[in-house]
Order: C-alpha cells, then structure tokens, then sequence
C-alpha cells in the first residue's frame, strides 16, 4: 500500500534548498527497506551468512547488518532465540557512530524496544556495563525482553525520567545514545499509521521534548566522553536545530566528524543553525535507509568529578538468610560451572542475581533488573 504523504510534510520537503526532491518522492513507491542484525553474543556474522535461510545482501551501515529481500517472521525461531534483531538499516547508523569498546560504561537514555540497546550490547561482548532506559513502563518490559532474549548479561534496565537518572549518575558514563522520541517522518513509508498522526505543530513540540532530554543526557556523561544524538525524522527543527540550540546552551560539547562515512552531511542551513552542524549525517531513502538523523559530540575536559562506580553491585546485601543463599548460589555455581562468574550475585526475594561490574548506585530509581536472573534458592536447594 502506498502511503499518503501529509500535504504540509511534502511542501515543507519540496522547499528544501538541496534536496532532490522529484527523487525524494519517488521513493515513496518502493516497499520500504527491511533489515536484521546478526546478535553476535549468539552467533558470529560469517556463520550466520553461511547458514541463514534467508536473501541477506549488506547494508553501509553496520558490518553485522544486511537488508532483506522478504519479510522475515518474529516468530521465527532464530528470532526467538535471540539469534539476530529485526531493525530498520539506517537506525544500525546511531550506535556506528556511538562506537561504544568493551568495558566503557554505556548509557540508552530512550532505550525501548531495544533495537539500539542490544547493539551496543553485542559492541560490549560482554564487558562493561550498558544502562538502558525507557520510560514507558509498556515498553521498558518490551525493552527487558529483548534484552533477555539477546542474552545480554552486562545489562541494567530501569523505567525512570531522563531528569531523574542523568541527575543521580552525572558524569558516570563513558558514552551516552540519546535516541530521541521524534515526530518519526523518517518511519512514513514503513509506518503509514506515522503519516497519519502526523501534524504541523509536531515537529516544533518534538524539538522542545528533545532538547530537554538532550540536556539531561549531556550531564550523565564523563568530561572526554562520546554523545550521539539519533532521531527518525526529516524535519529541520528535531535535527540540526535541536544541536545547535544545544551547542549554545552547553559550551563544554562540539560536534565531532562520525568515521564511517554512511548517508550525507547535515544541512544546518535548513534550521540556521551553526556551520559545524554539517558534521552529522543525515541518511534519506535514496541513501539506503529509511531515515534517520545522526550527531557525534564529544564533551569537553573542564577537570570536575563525576559519580564513583562500584566494582561490584551497589545493592545492599543484609541479613543472615541473604547470606546463607548466596553461599548456597556460589557453592552451586562452583560445582556445575567452568567460566569464572561474572559479575557479583545478590539475593533479593529468594532470587539470585548477577549484578554486572561497574554497577553505579541506584537505590531510589526505579530497576527493572540489574544484570542476570540466576535461580531461586528454595530451602537448601
Ligand atoms: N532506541 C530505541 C530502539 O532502537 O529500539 C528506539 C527509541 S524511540 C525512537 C524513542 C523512545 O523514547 C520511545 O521508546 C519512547 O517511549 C521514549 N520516550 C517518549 N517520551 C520520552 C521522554 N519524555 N523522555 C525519554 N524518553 C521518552
């Protein structure tokens, strides 16, 4: 089905110095692009193409993500096994651009379904620590199923507003993705439904919400450390606007050039917005991707102190039952498993968990889960 574009959308498009716009449009009479991304914590990506029963061919964007030729079922088996992810090409982009290392701490401010989360959780392999966050309760569970699924144990998951968070772990983390709620034109195509909703005064309301989470997020992050800023929309005002209007609030923060050289420079001209703004990319269908928007900045050093991470789960571990089960776990654990644990367990209601390292403090936010569901201890079993 074709989609109807909204008529204010494509005049605002049409009048965009630069822009093809005879072949912007003709794109809306293709099917829209379809992707996966190999979860390499379950398989490694030669051996999923060597194997895959599907038409996979390779997309710009990420050396672990391939375009589709037919739709492929969630509910295929692979999926459910957590083998790859279901993601649109150009949003594989963001966390390219991120490029988080093992061991960094990594904060998804706006995480759900987790798409982007288990991406930079397959860059960890493992080592360090990814905070996601959503903060819809719906879709922080979504958000946590997938984590699971993916078999991501160097995880936590919290439901909490991006104010409350970035104010308790300032300067804690080494990177942060702000994958921003956006007014979603970039999704038109894939998502009629988006076209539908759409209205003039979205983009400006959008692009207010934006900026105050950017700001939020602009705290959570280490002096020296790495900000992308993400959204899935076309309009001006939500992408070069919303950096340059955060570039004039927050002088400790540039834009950097993002190595991978996927889609086309910005057009800060299009929001008026500072010339260095032309350093994030842009990604429009005739680029291989279904739209998105993409800012590297990096934060400046200015010599303040930032929230210590503990070595182990900052959780407190009381009470002689508490200690008696997590004696019976790690005797369990010693006997039935040859890799070292990682992480450090704790008991909470009869359960165990493995609280990954470098677990900030998190009494008072609201925690969907802190690393890995171990097992229940029931008596002395
Ligand atoms: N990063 C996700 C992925 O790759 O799967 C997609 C994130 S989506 C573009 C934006 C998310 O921001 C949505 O899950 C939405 O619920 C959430 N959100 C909505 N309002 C928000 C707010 N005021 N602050 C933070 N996040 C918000």
């Amino acid at each position: 089905m074709k989609v109807e574009l909204p008529a204010a959308f494509t005049e605002r498009m049409r009048a965009l110095p630069g822009l093809d716009f005879g072949r912007f449009l003709a794109e809306y009479d293709r099917p829209p692009l379809r992707g996966l991304r190999v979860n390499t914590l379950r398989c490694a990506t030669e051996s999923f193409v060597l194997s895959a029963p599907f038409e996979l061919s390779r997309t710009p964007f990420c050396d672990d993500g391939f375009y589709l030729a037919e739709p492929v079922s969630g509910r295929h088996p692979w999926h459910h096994a957590g083998v790859f992810y279901l993601q649109e090409p150009s949003a594989m982009a963001a966390v390219e651009a991120l490029a988080p290392q093992p061991g960094m701490a990594v904060l998804d401010l706006c995480a759900a379904p987790g798409g982007k989360a288990t991406q930079i959780a397959a860059r960890l392999q493992g080592r360090g620590l990814l905070v996601c966050n959503e903060v819809i309760p719906a879709r922080a569970r979504a958000l946590l199923s997938n984590i699971e699924r993916c078999g991501v144990r160097n995880a936590v998951v919290l439901c909490e507003q991006p104010k409350v968070l970035c104010e308790r772990l300032q300067g804690f983390f080494d990177c942060v993705l702000v994958d921003a709620p956006c007014s979603g034109e970039g999704m038109f195509r894939r998502e009629p439904q988006a076209a539908a909703e759409w209205h003039e005064d979205l983009p400006a309301a959008c692009a207010a919400r934006q900026l105050e989470i950017l700001c939020c997020a602009a705290d959570a992050l280490r002096e020296g450390g790495t900000l992308v800023y993400s959204t899935c929309t076309f309009a001006p005002e939500e992408d070069e606007g919303v950096i340059d209007r955060f570039l004039k609030r927050r002088g400790d923060y540039e834009v950097e050039a993002i190595e991978r050289p996927f889609g086309r420079p910005a057009m800060p001209q299009w929001a008026s917005a500072a010339p260095c703004v032309a350093l994030a990319r842009r990604i429009f269908p005739e680029d291989g991707g279904e739209g998105h928007f993409i800012a590297r900045l990096r934060r400046r050093s200015q010599g303040t102190s930032a929230v210590p991470a503990c070595q182990t789960g900052s959780e407190p571990k009381s009470g002689s039952d508490s200690k008696s089960a997590l004696r019976l776990f790690t005797e369990f654990y010693r006997e039935n498993f040859q890799a070292p644990l990682y992480g450090e367990p704790f008991e909470r209601g009869g359960s165990i968990y493995i609280a990954p390292p470098l677990l900030p403090p998190t009494q008072g936010l609201h925690v969907m889960r802190a690393g890995v569901f171990a097992g229940k201890v029931r008596g002395t079993r």
